[in-house]
């Protein structure tokens, strides 16, 4: 079963990876924050109170047993940069820029946050790396996954083969109509592809994010790959999603650590 409760936090885990990384998103159950950021909201850029998002922090990790000061995490900007987590983030220092955070260190905990935009989660069992990315539309369009893939391949010297990926919670193609700016974009850079991306309904056009992100590994060489197949608009007692709530919503947390 792909979710579990503990400290009456709900989450999904992916049974794709095995028990040598530790791993979870977290579902918005069980923090401390009002509406409309109920309850654990783990964005500090979304108005709630930084007392709140701090709490919520801790009971994250707290609920999978990882020290806070092990985070390392990084200020989402829809882009496909990286970081390289050698040693947890000093505390004193800003988050880098970027949407890819890869390490091979069990001290660190790579962590993330969501609400709509697709988490994707690696772990490579033979070199001992791990990663998180951030795809929304603009990154997956960028390339976010590919560049993932081949940042394991040159900095660790992982084989796309060995590679396990998971394709979080995340907005679904029946929540996300999209624009003809959109369209075009997906059309020009997935080719006779975009057709398994874009669904036409009505005259509007819909995009699957895990299908295009699926493409993206699988054209990389990755051959496990799980999709999570959960849809954050489709369960706001469990999601926070800022297509469905308007954009007055919080942000969930993606949390992986080797070990
Ligand atoms: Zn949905």
């Amino acid at each position: 079963m792909p979710f579990h409760e503990r400290n009456n936090l709900r989450y999904y885990s992916f049974d794709i990876f095995s028990n040598a990384v530790t791993q979870a998103v977290f579902t918005r159950r069980g923090g401390v924050s009002p509406a409309p950021w109920q309850s654990l909201n783990l964005g500090g850029s979304v108005g709630d109170d930084p007392l709140h998002v701090a709490e919520n922090r801790i009971r994250i990790f707290d609920a999978l047993g990882r020290a806070p000061a092990s985070i390392h995490d990084v200020w989402l900007v829809h882009g496909t940069d990286i970081v390289y987590a050698d040693a947890p983030r000093p505390l004193d220092k800003h988050p880098e820029r970027a949407d890819i955070i890869l390490t091979d260190n069990p001290e660190v905990s790579l962590f993330m946050r969501f609400a709509d935009c697709v988490p994707l989660l690696f772990h490579d069992p033979k070199k001992h790396v791990i990663g998180i990315s951030h795809a929304g539309w603009m990154g997956t369009v960028k390339g976010v996954a590919t560049t993932t893939i081949e940042a394991m391949q040159t900095r660790y010297g992982c084989k796309p083969e060995d590679v396990q990926a998971g394709i979080g919670p995340s907005i679904g193609v029946d929540h996300y109509e999209v624009g003809e700016d959109v369209v075009s974009q997906f059309r020009e850079k997935y080719g006779r592809d975009a057709e398994r991306i874009l669904q036409e309904r009505n005259g509007s056009h819909y995009l699957d994010l895990w299908a295009a992100n699926l493409i993206q590994l699988q054209n990389a060489g990755v051959e496990q790959v799980q999709v999570s197949g959960v849809c954050t608009a489709c369960h706001l007692d469990d999601w926070f999603s800022h297509r469905a709530e308007k954009g007055k919503t919080g942000r969930f947390g993606a949390l992986m650590a080797l070990a």
